[in-house]
């Protein structure tokens, strides 16, 4: 007997037939022998549809009350699988975050997951032999009593915060695609699907836009050692495929130089243009954003043709790109730059791969080959083992599919 954890993404259950279609796939490990906790996402849609309405009924919304109707999605999956599966003849009852509970901080619209508790779980394992259907994206902040929500994808971290809190033997995080790919197999059909990918690389490849999986599932299946699979849910639930398994990189036996290719539309760029040239401006122009708690990520300064002045240029998440603006407009007296430009139809491409930290020259090649193509670099990051580039949105695929042909990641 083992303990599993399955997680079932919002295209897995986006009706009934598919609800279904996911009881079977329970049923299979529950007819194995195997403890099994089910955690759930929204119908798919239906969270941009609930973020939506709350939008609507007041633009500045409390993000408390965001939490209270986006967290709803959840809740009619969970009880639908239940009911799905004791249809069948499979024990179970729904959960929600709050019941069992799953505790976090108080970052509404983002919350950090703090504590699970599996006890209720267990028992409900041993005591009555059912399965648990647990709601994704949720959880409770312990001292306000009032539910939160993880972040857009949440669900998968639920899954893996639940999978370590069990003790679960592992955790599958079932999608509608079959695996990890070396990129976005909706927009290079060339990709290729991984049979491994090491934490490292995967917790790269989510944090610079591969949305198979949230960073924070990732930091935390690595983190508390849990044995992460992700694989279809279209997959015939009598005969399924393994999917891809997110190991330490040990257990890799052929590793590649690059592993893979991501992007992000999650970018906008600022350009601040003649910044006067002396110590203490960098720190006056990028605490002010700190405070706001706006992330900034590419930064790059270059010589001004006067010599005196430098143009700086950097990145902000596209969500933050008005507030970064209006927070330097208020600064300019102080900091004295010339004018200030921004551009949010830009995208971020980036390599990916554990075989970097050997290799000398990996960026350089992109860059050439980039540049062969006409797109042109507005900036550029690099770190041990990943590279990324800012370009225009226009030239997404195209630099993806350069890229990804480059690093001999192309399915033959
Ligand atoms: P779910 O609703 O099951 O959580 P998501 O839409 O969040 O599913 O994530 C699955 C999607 O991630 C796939 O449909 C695919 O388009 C996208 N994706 C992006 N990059 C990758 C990648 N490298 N490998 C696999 N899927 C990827
Ligand atoms: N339903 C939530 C979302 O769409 C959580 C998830 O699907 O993981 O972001
Ligand atoms: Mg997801």
């Amino acid at each position: 007997m083992a303990r599993l954890v399955m997680k079932f993404g919002g295209t897995s259950v986006a009706n009934i037939e598919r609800i279904r279609n996911v009881a079977l796939h329970v049923k299979r490990e529950v007819e194995a022998g195997h403890q099994v906790a089910v955690v759930v996402s929204a119908m798919s849609g239906k969270t941009n549809e609930l973020v939506a309405w709350c939008k609507d009924a007041a633009p500045l919304y409390d993000q408390r009350e965001y939490d209270a109707v986006v967290a709803s999605g959840e809740l009619v999956t969970a009880g639908l699988l239940a009911m799905a599966l004791q249809n069948i003849n499979i024990p179970a009852r729904s959960w929600q975050g709050w019941q069992i509970p799953i505790l976090t901080s108080d970052a509404h619209g983002s919350a950090r997951i703090e504590g699970v508790d599996g006890t209720a779980l267990l028992e409900g394992f041993d005591k009555h032999h059912e399965v648990a259907v647990i709601a994704g994206f949720q959880g409770i902040h312990k001292e306000t009593g009032r539910v939160t929500t993880l972040g857009r994808g949440g669900s998968d971290t639920s899954a893996v915060a639940i999978a370590a809190a069990i003790g679960a033997d592992r955790c599958d995080i079932y999608t509608d695609v079959d695996g990890v790919y070396t990129t976005d197999p909706r927009i290079v059909t060339k990709a290729q699907r991984l049979d491994r990918v090491a934490f490292e690389e995967m917790l790269e490849m989510a944090s610079l836009g591969a949305k198979v999986l949230q960073v924070r599932s990732v930091e935390l299946a690595m983190v508390h050692k849990v044995k992460t699979f992700v694989r279809s849910s279209f997959d015939d639930p009598a005969n399924p495929q393994p999917g891809t398994l997110i190991c330490d990189e040990e257990d890799i036996l052929e590793q590649q130089v690059v592993t893979g290719i991501a992007y992000s539309k999650d970018e906008a760029q600022i350009t601040l243009r003649r910044v006067a040239d002396k110590p203490g401006v960098a720190a006056a122009i990028f605490v002010p954003l700190a405070d706001a708690n706006i992330n900034v990520d590419m930064i790059i300064q270059v010589v001004s043709d006067d010599k005196a002045t430098t143009d700086l240029t950097f990145t902000v998440p596209t969500a933050d790109f008005e507030r970064a603006k209006a927070i330097l407009e208020k600064a300019k007296p102080a900091l004295g730059f010339g004018d200030i430009q921004g551009a949010t139809n830009v995208v971020k491409v980036s390599a990916i791969g554990i075989g970097m930290r050997s290799h000398a020259g990996v960026a350089a090649k992109a860059f050439k080959a980039l540049a062969d193509k006409g797109i042109n670099i507005r900036a550029i990051t690099t770190s041990e083992i990943k590279f990324s580039v800012l370009i225009d949105a226009e030239y997404t695929e195209l630099a993806v599919r350069t890229l990804h042909t480059l690093y001999g990641l192309d399915k033959v």
